[in-house]
């Protein structure tokens, strides 16, 4: 991940297949230190696990503080006075739904099945490639540095 001065090159790329550098902390890391993420084209996420979870703490710690600072005093009578219709309307339990929506719901099921093992079927085709050797990969390097 590092060039020959010593600074990091995007172009470059990681060093190799299990190895990505976080877009974040410009840390190279195994490809394990990376959430999943099917639309990107190496199916893991740019940033690294320990960036992606500092982001959402600190995220979650802004809207708290957001929240106890300026929303909660700003809507104070609004939210004491509503908590109790709140509540109730929590306890409704959900509309029924209609023989339409019911199959409509199936189709949809079936169709996140379809996605869910069409993922699955990439995920061996890549685990496929990778275990047909450093014969195959070496032939697809040397075609694509050309
Ligand atoms: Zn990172």
């Amino acid at each position: 991940m590092n060039n020959s001065n010593g600074a990091f090159s995007w172009e470059e790329g990681p060093i190799n297949d299990n190895e990505k550098v976080c877009r974040k902390c410009l840390t190279g890391r195994p490809l394990a230190a990376f959430s999943k993420q099917s639309r990107s084209p190496d199916g893991h996420q740019l940033e690294c696990k320990i960036c992606n979870k500092l982001r959402h703490d600190l995220r979650r710690e802004e809207i708290n503080r957001h929240y106890r600072e300026v929303y909660y005093p700003a809507n104070r009578e609004w939210l004491l006075t509503n908590q109790k219709a709140n509540r109730k309307r929590a306890d409704k339990p959900w509309p029924k739904r209609s023989p339409e929506q019911k199959e409509r719901r199936k189709l949809t099921d079936a169709y996140r099945r379809l996605a869910a093992a069409e993922r699955n079927l990439v995920k061996i085709k890549e685990k496929i490639r990778d275990l047909e050797g450093t014969q195959q990969r070496k032939t697809n390097e040397s075609y694509t540095s050309k």
